[in-house]
């Protein structure tokens, strides 16, 4: 659409869940000495998503954790039990996130339309229990598999912030000073291309951080601003979107400001520049209360509804009279529009379809290197190894046998020689100290 735009800007880590292991536990029965493997299988991990609420529309409740982590899934028991999966983690994030990868900028997905989602960290396979790996030379089989890792990633979103309120009215009333005291934090801003034109953006959070919304103050507008006066038309774009106009006006009419003539010199300027955006919902506050005595106050207020038969909510940007009051007020405007939206989809009823879950493959074949190190000893290297550790699980000293059994087999003898190991000679594979003997 337009060029002018402010980017929030969020990163932080997800980690999926880990697999859990498989079991290597036997059938104990009173009259039966050794039963069958009856190992249960671990649990996949959890997977990490993130999924356009349009309840949401900031980003400031995911700055409030530097890592979200997914359950893993419960190892596999004896008897047969396998672990329960681990819970998925799901993010909500506001429509119009898109989700990149941090470390390479690669953008994983642009969570454009509500109900959208991505999943940015896949949890681990669980490991098989040792009933899988029974067979007709192996009945008792010590092995299992291990969990494997879920995927761990450092995420960036970044979003395209809309106000969802506008705060409107003439200059000198207040309402920089408005939201500065009623938000809880500016939102980072990027890649602006017009510096100077920069309205004042705030976050308001009520009571959590979930309940955020994003009010935007439009400077410089005045009479004639929609005849190009001022820059209040530059300024307008930005809430040409919101859901809630916030029309401020100095009910005390200092500084020989007159709120009705205000109110009214604004609504024409906004009805010019955008008849959608007159016809949004509006409140009006009538800030600088605090110069007026209580009657005066009332009198202002019955006054301008008398003459617009809108009523005002007294507020002072400068003793704080109001403004909590004002954050709820607007909260709840706000919530209401956004439950429309909600109507059309519901976060809680998606389906999340999972891709599969992250799985170590053994290399199709068995390879060996072997090396002489400074100290003349020589060090066996296998990708294939290395895996099958990663891979499976069993007791030490058993492991060790599988390995040895599978590096002969596939010519390890042959290789030390041919890298010149002789009689007594130190040989390691996989941290563990061997003496070669012919
Ligand atoms: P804006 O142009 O609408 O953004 O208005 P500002 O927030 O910049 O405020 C204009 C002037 O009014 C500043 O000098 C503020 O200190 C003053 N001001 C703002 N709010 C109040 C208020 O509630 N009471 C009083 N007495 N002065 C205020
Ligand atoms: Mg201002």
């Amino acid at each position: 659409m337009e060029k002018i735009g402010f980017v929030d800007l969020v990163d932080f880590y997800v980690k999926a869940g880990d697999g859990g292991n498989g079991a290597a536990t036997f059938r104990r029965e009173k009259y039966v000495p050794f039963g069958g493997p009856d190992g249960g299988d671990g649990g996949d991990g959890g997977f990490v998503f993130l999924v356009a609420d349009p309840t949401i529309s900031t980003l400031y409740h995911m700055t409030e954790k530097h890592k979200y982590i997914a359950q893993n899934g419960e190892n596999g028991r004896k008897k047969k039990q396998n672990g329960k999966n681990g819970e998925d983690l799901i993010l909500r994030v506001p429509v119009g996130t898109l989700v990149k990868d941090y470390d390479t900028g690669e953008i994983i997905a642009d969570l454009d339309e509500p109900g959208k989602y991505c999943c940015v960290a896949r949890g681990g396979k669980g490991g098989r229990g040792n009933t899988h790996f029974k067979s007709s030379i192996n009945q008792a089989p010590k092995l299992a598999e291990r969990g494997v890792k879920g995927e761990e990633r450092h995420i960036q979103l970044e979003l395209k912030l809309l106000a969802d309120a506008g705060l409107v009215g003439y200059p000198n009333v207040g309402k920089s000073s408005i939201i500065s005291r009623i938000s809880n934090s500016k939102p980072k801003i990027a890649n602006y291309h017009f510096t100077t034109l920069i309205p004042n953006l705030g976050v308001v959070a009520v009571e959590r951080a979930e309940n955020s919304f994003v009010i935007a103050d439009i400077p410089g507008l005045i009479k004639g601003a929609s005849q190009g006066k001022g820059l209040g038309n530059v300024f307008l774009r930005h809430v040409e979107r919101c859901s809630l106009i916030v029309h401020v006006v100095d009910i005390a009419g200092s500084e020989g400001r007159d709120p009705v003539q205000d109110y009214y010199d604004i609504r024409t300027e906004l009805e010019y520049f955008s008849p959608e955006l007159a016809r949004k919902e509006e409140i009006v506050i009538g800030n600088k209360s605090d110069l007026l005595t209580q009657e005066q106050l009332s009198e202002n207020i019955e006054q301008f509804k008398r003459a617009t038969g809108k009523e005002v909510i007294p507020v002072s940007a400068v003793t704080g009279f109001g403004l909590d009051n004002l954050r709820y007020i607007i909260w709840d405007k706000i919530k209401e529009s956004r439950k429309l939206l909600a109507e059309k989809i519901d976060v809680e009823k998606i389906d999340f379809v999972k891709p599969e879950p992250v799985k170590i493959a053994l290399p199709d074949r068995v390879d060996i290197v072997v090396i002489k190190n400074e100290n003349g000893e020589f060090e066996v290297k296998s990708n294939y190894i290395t895996t099958y550790l990663e891979k499976y699980k069993k007791e030490a000293k058993y492991m060790l046998e599988d390995i040895l059994e599978i590096l002969e087999k596939n010519g390890l003898d042959d290789k030390l020689r041919k890298a010149g190991v002789k009689d007594g000679d130190t040989v390691w594979i996989e941290g563990v100290e061997f003496t070669f003997k012919e």
